[in-house]
This record gives C-alpha cells, structure tokens and sequence, in this order.
C-alpha cells in the first residue's frame, strides 16, 4: 500500500509482507500508530485497493476485483471499528441497524428478521427488546456489542477488527474481549484483531504479527511471542505493558526505545528499526535482515538469536 505523496516520494505505508489466517484463526496485528497496520485491513476488506500484491479472501482475489466481485467477498467479512459512535447510524433504531445487511441482501424480513435481531442481540449480551432503542440510549460497550452484532448478521468467515476496544473504558474492555473470544469459538470464524497494545491481542489471538514501519518485525504463536520475543522490537512493546502487580512491574527487564517511528516516505536503509534499535550493529544500518524462523518465530533481525541488548 503506497500513497502518493504531494511534491515527494510515495508513503510506503506497507512495503512487502505476506500474511495468511486460517480458518477459525484470531491472528493479531501489533503496532504503534503509523506502522501501516490499518492500511493492511482496509486493503484486505476491500476499503483500499493495494499498490501492488494479492488478496485473497476465501478463494477469491480481490486486490483488483470489479465492484460485484467485492460486493458478494464482503457479504463473507465484515468489520468491527475502534468507536462504536461513529458505526452506528444515530438516526436508526438498533434493530433497524442490526437487521440492515440482513434486509439489503434480501435474507430475511418481517417477522422473521425480527426474530434473527433479536437473536443477535442476545448473542452478544444484550436483549430483544433493545431493538427498538437507539444508540444514545446505550453505554461505549454496549454500542460496540450492537455493532458486533450487527458484524455477525451475514455470519461472516472472516471478521475485521481495527482497535475494536480502544475507545472503550478499561472497566468494559475485558467484557468485549471475552465476548470475541466466546462468539469466535462459537462460530469458527477467521479473525484479524487489529491492535497498538499487546496486553489485548494477548487475550484474544492465536498467533500474534508484529508490525514496524511498513514490515514485519516477528510472527509467533501467541505463547511463543510472549514467553521468548525474538524481535528487539517485541521486546520493547512487551516492556511498555503496565503489570497490574507493582512487583513484577519492577522486575521487568527495561527495553529503551527512543524516539518517533520514521517516515514511511523515507523509510531508513538495511533494517528499518535501526535507528531506535538497543541491539543495532553496523550491518543494521546497510542490509536488509531476511525474514527467517528462529525458535517458534518467523523474525527479520539479524540478531534474533540473542536475547538481551549489546553495547552499541
Ligand atoms: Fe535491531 Fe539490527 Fe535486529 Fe534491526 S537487525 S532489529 S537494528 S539488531
């Protein structure tokens, strides 16, 4: 995913990474803002077309797909946004907003669209009778319940979700992430949990990406990624978690990451960390690291068999 750049070089938002989620699978994609990670779910639904590259989504291509082979690929997927306010239609009752993808692709009406409403919104912990109410009436948590709701109506294969609990109080986030988990093992769906923090794709992923300046750093198992982060940069994200016990808090090992991520216009040469990197060595600065497995990791470091920082 290129963006063209007035007067300048195209922002390589992201820049050459491969990614598969198998059926059933909660694959996380991990972070800080500006690395590229919400242009890889907007491409994969469809949103943006990619510079260049495939897409596919349950057999079908549709990097360069014409508007009806998109229209029926994103009846399969739908997407869970980071503010529930701004999903939802203010002026639709929240049944009218659930039953809708129902309803425009003539799945079911009337009586029978009321009950499968009614249904969905039980599913996600809510009750029937809300389907007359209107977003206002209902909490941050609640309004995101709705929407993922009305994400399940067309029981989607693979679901999207873009920071789907940052908006959200601290108090409620726990419920929504065990509400995916139960509604994931329940339905089998695919999912692709887009997140800056990994404390939460922790509770939800099978295998966690993660992502830095157009690229992946590290792709693990879930375990894997936190019991031996191989990538610097894992590390670093890892240390930033907050424990809620103040003694393993203090025991955490210190990971310094300096500075801002650089630009995806002009990204730096050999390993694009290096200019934050505790670990970087001359080589980081001119070549590339492959994309290689160490351990249970698919990592690109040149130095991911080492765990600890060396002096630079
Ligand atoms: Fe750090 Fe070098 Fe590894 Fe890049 S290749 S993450 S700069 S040690």
């Amino acid at each position: 995913m290129h963006y063209p750049a007035r007067g300048g070089p195209p922002v390589r938002a992201v820049d050459g990474m491969s990614l598969r989620i198998a059926p059933g699978e909660t694959l996380g994609l991990v972070g800080e803002s500006g690395c590229g990670k919400s242009s890889v779910s907007n491409a994969v639904t469809g949103l943006l077309r990619p510079t260049a590259g495939s897409v596919v989504v349950d057999g079908t291509e549709i990097a360069n797909a014409d508007r009806a082979t998109l229209h029926r690929v994103r009846a399969r997927m739908q997407m869970v946004f980071q503010d529930p306010a701004t999903s939802l239609n203010p002026r639709m009752s929240v049944g009218e907003a659930i039953g809708e993808p129902l309803l425009v692709r003539g799945l079911a009406r009337g009586a029978a669209l009321r009950e499968q409403v009614g249904a969905l919104l039980t599913e996600v912990g809510l009750r029937p009778e809300h389907a007359s109410r209107f977003p206002h009436q209902f909490s941050g948590g609640q309004r995101q319940r709705i929407v993922i709701a009305r994400a399940l109506a067309l029981r989607p294969a693979l679901l999207i979700c873009d920071e789907p609990v940052s908006a959200l109080d601290v108090s409620v986030r726990a419920q929504i992430l065990n509400l995916f988990v139960d509604l994931q093992a329940a339905h089998g769906m695919a999912c692709l949990f887009v997140s800056h923090d990994l404390a939460v794709v922790r509770h939800v992923c099978d295998r966690i990406a993660v992502m830095y300046l157009g690229k992946l750093a590290e792709l693990a198992p879930r375990d894997a990624l936190y019991a031996a982060p191989r990538h610097p940069y894992t590390r670093a994200l890892l240390a930033a978690v907050p424990e809620p016990d103040p003694d393993t808090q203090r025991r955490k090992p210190r990971v310094p990451l300096h500075g801002e991520i650089p630009s995806p216009a002009n990204p730096p040469p050999g390993c694009r960390f290096h200019t934050r990197c505790p670990m970087a060595q001359e080589i980081c600065r001119r070549v590339e690291p492959e994309w290689r497995p160490v351990g249970a990791s698919m990592v690109a470091c040149h130095f991911a068999e080492q765990t600890s920082p060396v002096a630079v």
